[in-house]
């Protein structure tokens, strides 16, 4: 039975409720554009099931963590943003700054990214 959390901003994004503009999905991830870009390519790569954060993935969870690496792969290739290059993040909890709490790889790119943060 697939995780949902129906008061989650983004199972809110993937049930279609709230609109988002999609980039790519497939059967265990959705992509789609961040609200706020920080960079000229800012695409946010979730897991269609409720999972908080990269701290709660299980080993059962590699068919979803492979889907994860594949989809921002693919969402790269066609950013086109491959070539130059790109920068995959992962927020957890208060400290690492993650606002929403459903799991998220950002995809940025599109411009020379400095820093960590
Ligand atoms: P976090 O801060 O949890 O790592 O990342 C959450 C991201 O979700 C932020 O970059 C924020 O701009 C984005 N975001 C928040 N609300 C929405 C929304 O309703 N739609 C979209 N597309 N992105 C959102
Ligand atoms: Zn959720």
């Amino acid at each position: 039975m697939m995780r949902h959390d129906s008061d989650c901003l983004f199972c809110r994004i993937v049930a279609g409720e709230i609109p988002a503009t999609i980039v790519f999905s497939d059967d265990h991830t959705v992509a789609f554009r961040d609200i706020q870009p920080a960079a000229p390519t800012h695409v946010l790569v979730i897991p269609r099931e409720h999972i908080r954060s990269l701290h709660e993935l299980e080993p059962a969870d590699h068919d979803v963590l492979r889907a994860l690496a594949m989809s921002t792969q693919r969402v790269a290739e066609l950013e086109g943003i491959a070539g130059a290059g790109y920068r995959v993040v992962t927020n957890v909890g208060a400290d690492g700054g993650q606002s929403v709490d459903h799991l998220h790889f950002h995809v940025l790119g599109g411009r020379q990214l400095r820093g960590l943060g």
